[in-house]
């Protein structure tokens, strides 16, 4: 998998805010923005002032802080735990095919055990 670089993570940052950030290009961002200090707090400060021209209360700013790191989390969380089932799914499916395989060719050899 090809990751992106700071400069398509800053391209993302408004899009990401605005909640229009989904898929691949999503997860990319998420793995970005945690691995790069600079880009994370390029973004922390898009949030911020983002946010803060919607609510000027004191206070409010501080907790913006939480709040993107919260969002940063949890939608990686969350997406993490949708390409994992999506896996685990894959494996039982796998896994399904194989003991019918193995069923069926136990069913004959025994079938023509008994015959033969
Ligand atoms: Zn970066």
């Amino acid at each position: 998998m090809e990751y992106i670089n700071c400069e398509t993570c800053e391209e993302y940052m408004n899009s990401f805010i605005e909640n229009r950030l989904v898929g691949e290009m999503l997860w990319q961002f998420l793995t970005h923005v945690e691995k790069c200090p600079e880009c994370y707090e390029e973004l922390e400060i898009r949030y911020l002032v983002e946010d803060a021209l919607g609510r000027l209360e004191d206070g409010e700013a501080i907790n913006l802080r939480s709040e993107l790191e919260t969002k940063v989390r949890v939608t990686k969380r969350a997406m993490y735990t949708h390409y994992f089932s999506e896996d685990i799914l894959r494996i039982l499916e796998i896994f399904s095919m194989i003991i019918i395989v193995y069923e069926v060719f136990g069913f004959l050899s025994h079938f023509f055990g008994i015959v033969f």
